[in-house]
């Protein structure tokens, strides 16, 4: 026994500094904004989506640090198989809702369900394995485009990697490069723009065809025709699937015709229905959409003016 105990502390220091370096490590990750305390239960179970997606926040209450909460008691419920739009002043907490939904990071208190199953008890890679997202920036890997679009399903076939491009529209760009699939992206390849990426990353998802769809501002990039095609694009694939979406929106006119639109502020939410239920209700949404639709009257004046300038 006294033979043992020796090895067995010097063991145990051994695994405080380890665990001390591993906490070092979580504080660099922290830096680099990538949460790795959220892990796994002792015996997660994979996710069932038994009733097609439905997705629930219970009181949910969430901060980045400690004395400053972002999510106050979040309570809403995204119905199976809806589209639905999370609108909101700037840094209210709208893609915090998508970043938990993730598990990238846990809620301070209260639950989030899907079908009814807590996300904290169900295993990561399931839970991951079953939502695609677009992001506001899209992370390109240095290597193909083929490989970037394969990345939403490792083991598709050319055709399949193909079809995800046509129905993203970027397979036209694609095939007019000069070394076409093989052309290198990310930081040491070809540059692309921001809505070339969003459709690289539109094309990743559809690839990947996932239940969970979560598009965060997912067509910032585009410009206003493309942005029309694409969104008319996602509703067709949408329909067709009849799977759970959620758009983080900052332009309204995007997401105006979603089945719900809920409007957060200060962490909450504060108003909830379609378009035109909340036109009707007269608060935040209804201030938002008019100060939306003053800035578009007003590109619309500028470019009238600039025609009219290139007319003379
Ligand atoms: P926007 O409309 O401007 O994109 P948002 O409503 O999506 O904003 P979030 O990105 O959810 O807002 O951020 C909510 C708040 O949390 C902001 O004040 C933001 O500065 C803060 N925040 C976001 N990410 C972090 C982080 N990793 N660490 C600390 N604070 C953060």
């Amino acid at each position: 026994v006294f033979q043992l105990s020796v090895p067995l502390n010097f063991l145990g220091s051994v695994y405080r500094e380890l665990r001390q370096s591993l906490l070092d490590m979580e504080t660099l990750f922290n830096l680099q904004k990538v949460n790795v305390t959220v892990k796994d239960v002792a015996h997660p179970r994979p996710l069932a989506l038994t009733k097609g997606g439905e997705i629930s926040f219970e009181n949910v209450t969430f901060g980045y640090h400690p004395d400053r909460m972002i999510l106050r008691n979040l309570s809403m419920t995204i119905p199976a198989g809806k589209k639905v739009a999370i609108v909101g002043p700037s840094g209210c907490g709208k893609s915090t809702i998508l970043r938990l939904l993730f598990r990238f990071y846990d809620a301070e208190s209260g639950r989030i369900l899907i079908d009814g199953q807590n996300i904290k008890e169900i295993s990561l890679d399931s839970l991951r394995q079953s939502i695609g997202v677009v992001p506001q920036d899209t992370p390109l890997f240095n290597n193909t485009i083929e490989h970037n679009i394969r990345y939403g399903k490792i083991d598709a076939s050319f055709e399949e990697v193909r079809h995800a491009a046509q129905r993203a529209r970027i397979l036209d760009l694609v095939e007019r490069l000069p070394n076409g699939w093989n052309t290198m992206v990310g930081e040491r390849g070809m540059m692309i723009s921001g809505g070339e990426k969003q459709r690289l990353a539109i094309a990743r998802l559809l690839l990947k065809d996932p239940p969970l769809l979560f598009f965060d501002e997912a067509t910032s990039a585009l410009d206003t025709h493309t942005e029309q095609t694409l969104l008319q694009n996602i509703n067709s694939i949408l329909k067709e699937r009849a799977s759970t979406s959620v758009f983080v929106a900052h332009r309204l006119r995007t997401i105006y015709d979603s089945d719900i639109i809920f409007v957060l502020s200060e962490g909450r939410v504060v108003e909830q229905g379609t378009h035109p239920e909340l036109l009707a209700l007269g608060g935040l949404y209804a201030d938002l959409w008019a100060a939306q639709e003053v800035l578009v009257g007003q590109d619309l004046t500028i470019e009238r003016e600039l025609e009219e300038e290139r007319e003379i």
